[in-house]
């Protein structure tokens, strides 16, 4: 059994040194493992930290460009992990995002720029009050999944990323609009979402899985060990899983 895709790592175009190699290490990492395929994913310009300056988008594409030529062993892709904003499903997959990216992953990450402060209240406050108050918790659970429901349904998305990290959600409901609008749920390598029992209940329904280490430096690209782990706990077909050759 083998990796034959990472659909997830960030490169130095992250702001605030976030992601340590360079596009070409990236793929020179990628190619020594045997990967056949590589996206190229930094944070969305919306991450007040770490995402990519909107106006770097397209010269990262270029860079990608230039690696296909230098490397036609691999399949390359420019992609970008963007960030959700709001409650109501809008993210920062930006015009410049689609004319330039092939694939497109999405996530919820606590440092997105969210659209009004009462976005950001509820997902960085309420959520924290939802640890010690059950009820609160079962409120922002009901919230934060039709946030992702939303943002499913609006905007093309390719890799729902590591469902379940940072906010409370109901997996199974989610896993059911993924099956509508064919979202692949990440096994996250790094971030321990999806679980074991999360992959179980998602299996449920017609989605596909992808193991992605969510590589940081080059050195992490194609780590999957963990991820696999899970999968196998789970009972999950490994079929299912998109970049993984049996
Ligand atoms: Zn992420
Ligand atoms: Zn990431």
């Amino acid at each position: 059994m083998r990796l034959t895709a990472d659909y997830h790592v960030h490169s130095t175009y992250s702001r605030h040194n976030h992601g340590k190699s360079t596009i070409e290490e990236i793929v020179q990492r990628a190619v020594d493992i045997g990967l056949e395929e590589i996206a190229i994913t930094d944070h969305g310009p919306k991450h007040y930290m770490y995402g990519i300056r909107q106006d770097k988008i397209k010269e990262a594409k270029e860079k990608v460009i230039e690696m296909r030529e230098r490397y036609p062993q691999i399949k390359i892709l420019m992609g970008v992990e963007a960030n959700i904003l709001d409650y109501k499903g809008n993210t920062d997959i930006t015009d410049e995002v689609l004319k330039y990216c092939d694939i497109i992953l999405c996530g919820y990450h606590v440092g997105a720029l969210f659209s009004t402060p009462r976005d950001a209240w509820k997902f960085l406050v309420k959520n924290k009050i939802g640890k010690i108050n059950e009820e609160v918790l079962r409120e922002m659970e009901a919230r934060n999944t039709n946030a992702i429901h939303e943002v499913m349904r609006k905007n093309k998305i390719d890799i729902l990323t590591h469902p379940g990290d940072k906010i409370p959600v109901n997996i199974d409901s989610i896993a059911a609009i993924a099956q509508e609008t064919g979202t692949i749920l990440e096994i996250n390598n790094s971030h321990s979402h999806l679980n074991a029992e999360e992959i179980k209940i998602a299996s449920k329904y017609k989605v596909k899985f992808a193991i992605n280490s969510d590589a940081h430096i080059k050195d992490d690209i194609g780590s999957y060990n963990k991820g696999l782990k899970a999968a196998v706990d789970a009972g999950l077909d490994l079929r299912r899983i998109v970049n993984i050759k049996l």
